[in-house]
């Protein structure tokens, strides 16, 4: 019972400092005032020991990816939700690492020519999803012909282990957080998305929104909105390591 309790309290306190986090930006992300929080949760040993998240903000540099109805490239917002994801993940105790920290792709130096400059960064990216014990998250943004269509969906491959588990982990926080009308199904894609078809660790691509569509392109060009999405997928992974302690 007192466990129980305890765990309720540290619940509340992370949530707490998510919370703000949400709201309010890096600035006060990196402030003293949260880490008390952190570090009480750290003594307390309510839970085992926080595994590493790998975040992969998706293209980079000369790949800008997918481009909005407004004609903002892709690119950007995956690493504007992807640096608020890593405030936040650290706030809550969990090492990250990062395959782009800036507008760039990671392509070995002296490689030329944008097919092989690809074929070097996808090699890079999987050798980082590869080095991790914990889970790899890629951050994507959709695109479809047809401006109708939006909202987010998680796409695994059957053959990674706890694939399937973190994508219907973390579908759920964004209907339960962010899109309540969400019917969106999670979708095995195997070896078409070679990230997570190749990556021993549970690793999940996360396509937060269609671009495509007007009102969920200027949601994901707002920072407040990006925020929002880093918070829900921080609940998604919270919820599929709680779940994972539970099995
Ligand atoms: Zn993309």
């Amino acid at each position: 019972m007192r466990t129980v309790k305890r765990k309720n309290i540290i619940t509340l306190a992370c949530a707490a400092v998510l919370m703000a986090a949400a709201v309010s930006g890096r600035s006060l992300l990196m402030s003293e005032g949260a880490m008390p929080y952190i570090k009480a949760d750290a003594e307390l040993k309510v839970r085992p020991e926080m595994p590493q998240v790998v975040l992969d903000a998706g293209h980079g540099g000369m790949d800008g990816g997918c481009v909005s109805v407004n004609g903002v490239a892709e690119k950007g917002i995956n690493l504007a939700i992807v640096q608020s994801e890593s405030d936040m993940l650290t706030l809550l105790g969990f090492e990250t690492v990062l395959t782009r920290d800036s507008d760039k792709s990671i392509y070995d130096d002296g490689v030329t020519g944008l097919g092989e400059q690809k074929k070097s960064d996808m090699k890079n990216r999987l050798a980082i999803f590869s080095s991790t014990k914990g889970i790899a998250l890629s951050i994507h943004q959709n695109q479809f012909t047809d401006s109708r269509y939006s909202g987010a969906q998680m796409f695994y491959s059957r053959r990674n282990s706890g694939g399937e588990k973190l994508a219907a982990a973390m579908q759920k926080q964004f209907v339960a957080l962010l899109q309540p009308d969400n019917a969106r199904e999670t979708k095995p894609v195997d070896d078409e998305l070679f990230l997570l078809d190749r990556t021993e660790a549970p690793a999940v691509m996360i396509e937060c929104g269609f671009l495509s569509n007007p009102e969920e392109a200027a949601h994901l060009e707002d920072p407040v909105y990006q925020r929002k999405v880093a918070f829900t997928i921080a609940s998604g992974v919270l919820s599929f390591h709680a779940g994972e302690i539970g099995s």
